[in-house]
C-alpha cells in the first residue's frame, strides 16, 4: 500500500524494482518471519507477510502511511475480499481507498500429466448454463463464452495414469486473480460497499479475470483438467 499514487505508473516502477532485485524469490513471499523479510526490501519498497498478527499489522500501516510500497499476504478467499478483511482488521475505508494499489488472489491446481491424459468431451450449452447460472450476469457471460467458444483443447486426466505420472496428474500449475483498483472500485470502497459489489465492479471496470477465468483458460489449454478448476474454486462461484 502507498499513498497518492498514480495508477500505471506504480505498477510499472515494481516490476521494475523487483527484476533488479536479482535474489528476489517468489518463494519468499510465503515466509512468515518478518525478519527475514526485510531482507528482500529493496529501496522503498516492503514485503511483509501474514497481515493478520497484530505486531506485522501495525508496522505495515505505518509503512503504509508514510509512503512506502508495500506487499504483504493475507488470508481471503478471493483478491476482492480482501477489501473487506482490511475493514474487519479496523483499517479505515478512506485509507484502503487511497493507499492500496491492488490484490491478487492465488490457488494452485494439479497439473494433466502431457504424457497421458485424453482429450475431453465437449461440454454442451445447457451444460454451461446449469453452471453459470447463479452467477452475476455479466460474468455468466464471460465464463460462457470461455467455455464455449471455438479453439479449446479440454483434457482429462487418464486416472489409471503412466509412469510419468501419478493418477493422470503430475506437478502443480498457479491460478491467479489480479484485481487493480480504479477510481470506480475506490468509490464503492468509500461507501463500504460489500465484496459482491467490488468483485462485480472489478470485473466490469477493471477487467478483473476471476481465479475461476484464469482456470478455464489454462484449461482450454490443455493444461489442467476443467473439474480440477471448479474443484478449486468451487467456493467464489
Ligand atoms: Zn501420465
Amino acid at each position: 500500500m502507498k499513498q497518492n499514487l498514480t495508477e500505471t505508473g506504480e505498477w510499472k516502477a515494481l516490476e521494475k524494482h523487483f527484476l533488479e532485485a536479482g535474489n528476489f524469490r517468489i518463494k519468499d513471499l510465503f515466509a512468515e518471519d518478518p525478519e527475514r523479510a526485510r531482507r528482500f526490501t529493496v529501496e522503498d519498497i516492503d514485503i511483509y507477510f501474514d497481515y493478520s498478527k497484530h505486531r506485522i499489522k501495525e508496522k505495515t500501516m505505518r509503512f503504509a502511511l508514510t509512503g512506502h510500497l508495500l506487499f504483504t499476504t493475507i488470508h481471503t478467499i478471493s483478491a476482492p475480499s480482501t477489501i473487506e478483511r482490511l475493514f474487519e482488521m479496523g483499517v479505515p475505508p478512506f485509507l484502503i481507498a487511497s493507499s492500496m494499489l491492488g490484490a491478487m488472489s492465488q490457488r494452485l491446481v494439479r497439473r494433466l500429466c502431457p504424457y497421458c491424459s485424453k482429450p475431453a468431451s465437449a461440454l454442451t450449452e445447457p451444460a454451461v448454463n446449469e453452471f453459470t447460472k447463479n452467477m452475476d450476469l455479466e460474468e455468466a457471460k464471460i465464463v460462457k463464452q470461455l467455455i464455449l467458444s471455438p479453439g479449446a483443447n479440454f483434457k482429462i486426466p487418464n486416472l489409471a495414469g503412466c509412469p510419468n505420472c501419478r493418477n493422470g496428474y503430475r506437478g502443480r500449475i498457479g491460478l491467479f486473480e489480479l484485481m487493480v483498483m480504479n477510481e470506480s472500485i475506490r468509490k464503492h470502497v468509500l461507501a463500504n460497499a460489500p465484496t459482491d459489489v467490488i468483485r462485480r465492479t472489478a470485473i466490469n471496470t477493471a477487467g478483473m479475470r476471476t481465479l475461476l477465468m484464469d482456470g478455464i483458460l489454462k484449461a482450454r489449454l490443455g493444461e489442467t483438467s476443467l473439474a480440477e478448476v471448479i474443484r478449486v474454486t468451487a467456493t467464489m462461484v
